[in-house]
């Protein structure tokens, strides 16, 4: 069965019907949950049909956590699924809005030798549901110093997860985000970032059209991107970029290729130059991060000054690039990381419980040091 959240007007109305409900119902619940109502505080919708709303599984996150950002405006925060898994989710500040990037996955399963996402491999997919609500429950919870609620403009799908390891999800997702009775955020504002699943980059050109799709490139060649990226041995750099290619030749749309500057790895100048002559041709831009160091990973990042000089070396052959800010960087870096720390410390923790449950006088004192 499909959670409350992820479901779309009509097959609401469809419920309702077989309920024998009237169908005007629907526009009301519709309103209810994109303000982050759950069937209990719907006021104006009767009792028993709350009871039968209450009844189906919601799809909803509860935030656990905020964590500011003192040096720029950026705010981290950690959401509680039903099941109690734990995600994180990133809001920017910048000229043009407020960018929310969400997590698409509990964990991830990609295995990147550089991410601290994929770590524990993947735990479970998030439904369309628990999506959108990382985006409501941020525009409900979040206040800025008194300020009028700040309302997510733009989306990213960036935090943890393959978004096109969870593709009918990411689509309905996109679909209730998107939607005149969802969050009516335009597609135009709403990045999906890919480790390069090329089949379904392919098919987000009938599907997803007007999005932003950006690849996590991070290689100019097959020989690098198979040290960091294992997805690399299954879609190679030849099937990839034409695919990136025709996502943009078809839909008018500037593909972004993400690219995270390993010291030592994909950073020599000779690099930005194969860089170059690869992507010559596409309707591209190239991001470019010095690459945040995780502490189980050997890899180390190259200095922004560094990072400016091969975008110089890019757009010195022709190639649009720009380094990205860098935001929150007092509040955990890449992203996972808060979250494999939070997940350990609440594993521990029950951990603990278990051993207190199992043996009550001789660890009680672990349940007092919590
Ligand atoms: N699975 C998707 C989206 C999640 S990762 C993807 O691979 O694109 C979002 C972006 O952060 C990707 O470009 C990813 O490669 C990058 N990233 C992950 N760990 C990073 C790190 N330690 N430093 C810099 N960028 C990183």
């Amino acid at each position: 069965m499909i959670d409350l959240l992820s479901i779309t007007k009509q097959e609401l109305e469809e419920l309702l019907s077989q309920w024998k409900e009237p169908r005007f119902r629907a526009a009301q619940i519709m309103d209810w949950l994109k303000k982050g109502a759950r069937p209990e505080e719907m006021g104006n919708i009767p009792k028993a049909l709350r009871e039968k709303l209450a009844a189906l599984p919601f799809g909803g996150v509860r935030l656990i956590e905020t964590l500011r950002s003192k040096k720029d405006d950026t705010a981290k925060m950690l959401y509680e699924l039903e099941d109690g898994n734990i995600i994180e989710c990133v809001l920017m500040r910048y000229s043009y809005g407020n960018t929310l990037c969400i997590s698409t996955q509990a964990g991830c399963r990609m295995g990147c030798a550089f991410c601290a996402s994929t770590l524990n491999g993947r735990v479970r997919d998030l439904t369309a549901g628990e999506m959108l609500s990382e985006v409501i429950e941020t525009e409900k919870n979040f206040e800025h110093g008194g300020e009028r609620k700040r309302t997510v403009t733009n989306i990213v799908l960036m935090g943890s997860g393959e978004p096109l390891d969870n593709y009918e999800n990411t689509l309905r997702f996109l679909q209730r985000a998107t939607a005149e009775d969802g969050l009516r955020i335009s597609p135009r504002n709403i990045s999906l970032s890919t480790c390069g699943i090329v089949p379904r980059i392919h098919s987000l050109i009938e599907e997803a059209p007007h999005i932003t799709l950006c690849i996590s490139l991070h290689a100019p060649n097959n020989e690098i991107r198979d040290r960091l990226m294992p997805i690399n041995a299954k879609w190679r750099m030849e099937e990839l970029l034409p695919a990136a290619k025709a996502y943009a030749d078809a839909t008018g749309r500037r593909v972004i290729f993400e690219y995270a500057l390993v010291d030592g790895v994909n950073s020599s100048e000779q690099c930005a130059a194969e860089l170059a002559s690869r992507l010559r041709g596409i309707n591209a831009h190239v991001n470019l991060i010095p690459l945040n160091s995780v502490k189980e990973r050997s890899l180390m990042g190259v200095s922004r000054a560094y990072a400016h000089s091969f975008e110089e070396l890019l757009k010195k052959r022709g190639i649009s690039a720009s380094v990205r800010r860098e935001l929150g960087s007092d509040i955990e870096g890449a992203c996972g990381q808060l979250r494999n720390r939070r997940m350990s410390e609440k594993k521990m923790r029950e951990n603990e419980n278990e051993n207190v449950k199992a043996n009550p006088e001789t660890n009680g004192r672990a349940e007092d040091d919590q």
